[in-house]
This record gives structure tokens, C-alpha cells and sequence, in this order.
């Protein structure tokens, strides 16, 4: 029988781990905007500049205003299993911020060519972080309080991968729905996206009406990102959802049934402010249509479901859009529940229309 060669097992180099761990991290453009926006709202960023060129193929610069990185951890901030968002398994189980896996700066920079600039408020000066031919250079540079993060030719190094992209407008599709996602989760922070020189999308809070101090602005804000997102047209058939029960919330938008679309295009669910993709939820809401929706009819929704991160698991996939409740069941009923509740309301108009 053949026997190979007596294998030889080594530890690989640090990129190509790196490497390999972008293939799950980064799947395109949109998932380095999506990375680098979550790092931004983890960093208590009030105002985030989005630039993309070529589909963000070719450029992604993302600029907030958050909290910095300070000059002597920049190594760490690029490097892989460096986080400064969990220190513990129990911090793990319920944490709080968007990111803990201390891995998407380094899986970005392994795929791009990378430059971090970052000045918290203590500093007088920015400092910079480059990869440059495969080694780290640090230098002093100017810039405001926050951080800069640009990205440019994405899988350059990685000819196979980058062959999977699309057509530049089909990536800044996918990069602005992400943009779209993160806005209706986070009212209090302006977001404005510009794609080859120019501004094609911008959330705003000073759009709202009222001043951000007054009690109800970010409801405000939160409803004009909706009609924003699902149109002038829909906005007045949403139906808004407040549940609250122990401690779990479920608040939002919900289509009226017969006002639901042919498409299943406006339906976001988040979950402790992360958008997530999930069978129970989903079927909670379907479930709920079940006896008001017309045939092939699609809902509409806007959800936001909080509870304790305790009871929900959110490192199942490192996108993290998959999430694991703890108590599915219970999570089910109460999604099915509110929602039959806020739906429930648009029953008497059956009789209006068939004469009863
Ligand atoms: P994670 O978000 O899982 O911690 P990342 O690789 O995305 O891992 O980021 C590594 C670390 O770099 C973060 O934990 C954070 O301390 C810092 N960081 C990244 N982006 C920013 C930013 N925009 N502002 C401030 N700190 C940042
Ligand atoms: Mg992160």
C-alpha cells in the first residue's frame, strides 16, 4: 500500500492565519464596512464619514469620532485575539459591544493594503499604523480626535478571492445596505456614506425635527431613518410595536398586512442593536402574519428586541449575524405574542370592506 512521505506538522505564519480567518471575516466590501462601522459605534462615535470608491473594492476610508486608540497600542489594535471589549469568559457571556473577537483589524489587513489613524482626546498628535510589504510601521501623523481606518485594494494579495467580488455596483449595493442596517439601529449617531466623490446617503440627526436633547428625539430620528429606508410610500402603513414583558422589549415597525410587498427586502431584525439573521425570530414574525397576509405577501418590519446578553449567545459565527437564545421558546412566544398584539389591531377592518 502507498504511504506518503512522513508529513512534516508546522505552525503557520501569522498572515496566513490571518489570512484564512478573512475568508469567514471578510466575504467582501460591505463585510470591512460593516467590521469597521461596529468598531466605530463600540468606540462611542457620535459622527461616522463612510468613503468608498470602486464599489469600495478599490477604497473604503471610514472616519469617526470615537473614543481613539492610544499611539503605543496600535500593534495590538491590528493584531490577531487583541481585543479591548472582553477579558473573561463571563465578560464573553454578556457582553455588550458589537465586537469581542479581537480579530477583523488584522483578517482586513491581511487581504488590503492598511493604514489606521487614530488620536484620542489626551493626545496632542495622531499616530498611524501601515502594513507595508507584509511589516507594521508606525509614525506620528496629523488628524482629529477619533480614528481613521482606510482599506484600499481589497484582496489584492489574494488574487482567487478577489475574483468572487461583483460589479462595483453590486458591492456598494451590499456596502450601502449595511450602512442602511447600522443607521436604523442607532439613532443617535450620524452616519454619511459618499461612493466615488459623492454623497449618496446621509442619516442625519439634525434632519429630525425637535433638538437631540428633547426626550423623544431619538424616536423621532429612528422613525424618519425608517421612512428613509422603506420609503414615503409604506412609512404611513407601519404600525409601531412597544411590548415589554420581564426583561424582555420588542419595539419597532410592522407592516399592515394589506400593505405588505411582493418582496422580502424591508425586514430587519436586531437584537440587542446587532442585525442578525434567525430562524426563531423569523418564524415568530411569519407565524404572527400567518391568518392577516394574503398568499405570497411579504412582511415589512423594523424590529429591535432587547433582553439580557446573558440569554443570548452571539459567538456562533465570527459574522456574528447568527445568534443563539438561550430560551428560544419563550423568545419565540413573546416575538409571536406582540406582535399578534400590534397586527390584532388591524382586524375590525375586515368588516369595512366586505360589508359586515
Ligand atoms: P474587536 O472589535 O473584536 O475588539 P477588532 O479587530 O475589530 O476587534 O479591533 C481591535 C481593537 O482595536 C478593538 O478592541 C478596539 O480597542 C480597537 N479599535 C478598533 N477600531 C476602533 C475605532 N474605530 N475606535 C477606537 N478603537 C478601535
Ligand atoms: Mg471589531
Amino acid at each position: 500500500r502507498f504511504l506518503p512521505n512522513l508529513p512534516v506538522i508546522q505552525a503557520l505564519p501569522d498572515t496566513l492565519i490571518s489570512q484564512i480567518a478573512a475568508g469567514e471575516v471578510v466575504e467582501r466590501p460591505a463585510s470591512v464596512v460593516k467590521e469597521l462601522l461596529e468598531n466605530a459605534l463600540d468606540a462611542g462615535a457620535t459622527q461616522i464619514q463612510i468613503k468608498l470608491d470602486g464599489g469600495g473594492i478599490s477604497r473604503i476610508a471610514l472616519t469617526d469620532n470615537g473614543c481613539g486608540i492610544a499611539e503605543e497600542q496600535l500593534p495590538l489594535a491590528v493584531a490577531r485575539h487583541a481585543t479591548s471589549k472582553i477579558k473573561t469568559l463571563e465578560d464573553l457571556e454578556a457582553v455588550a459591544s458589537l465586537g469581542f473577537r479581537g480579530e477583523a483589524l488584522a483578517a482586513i489587513a491581511s487581504v488590503s493594503q492598511f493604514t489606521l489613524t487614530s488620536r484620542p482626546a489626551s493626545a496632542s498628535h495622531a499616530g498611524q499604523i501601515t502594513n507595508l510589504a507584509g511589516a507594521w510601521q508606525i509614525q506620528p501623523a496629523a488628524g482629529a480626535v477619533g480614528t481613521t481606518i482606510q482599506v484600499q485594494e481589497l484582496y489584492y494579495n489574494t488574487p482567487a478571492r478577489r475574483k468572487f467580488l461583483k460589479s462595483e455596483q453590486t458591492e456598494y449595493g451590499h456596502c450601502r445596505d449595511v450602512v442602511e442596517r447600522l443607521a436604523l439601529a442607532h439613532p443617535q449617531v450620524s452616519f454619511m456614506l459618499m461612493h466615488n466623490g459623492k454623497v449618496t446617503a446621509h442619516f442625519n440627526q439634525a434632519a429630525a425635527t425637535g433638538s437631540a436633547a428633547e426626550p423623544n428625539a431619538h424616536e423621532q430620528i429612528r422613525a424618519q431613518r425608517i421612512r428613509h429606508v422603506v420609503g414615503d410610500e409604506l412609512m404611513p402603513h407601519m404600525l409601531p410595536v412597544a411590548v415589554q414583558a420581564h426583561d424582555l422589549a420588542l419595539t419597532g415597525y410592522v407592516v399592515h398586512p394589506t400593505a405588505a410587498r411582493a418582496r422580502a427586502d424591508l425586514q430587519f431584525f436586531y437584537v440587542n442593536g446587532r442585525f442578525v439573521r434567525d430562524k426563531v425570530l423569523t418564524h415568530a414574525v411569519r407565524a404572527a402574519y400567518q391568518d392577516v397576509l394574503h398568499g405570497d405577501r411579504q412582511a415589512a418590519y423594523v424590529l429591535h428586541l432587547s433582553l439580557d446578553p446573558r440569554g443570548v449567545d452571539v459567538n456562533v459565527h465570527p459574522a456574528k449575524t447568527e445568534v443563539r437564545f438561550r430560551d428560544s421558546r419563550s423568545i419565540h412566544q413573546f416575538v409571536f405574542h406582540a406582535l399578534q398584539q400590534a397586527l390584532g389591531a388591524t382586524k375590525p377592518q375586515a368588516p369595512e370592506t366586505n360589508g359586515v
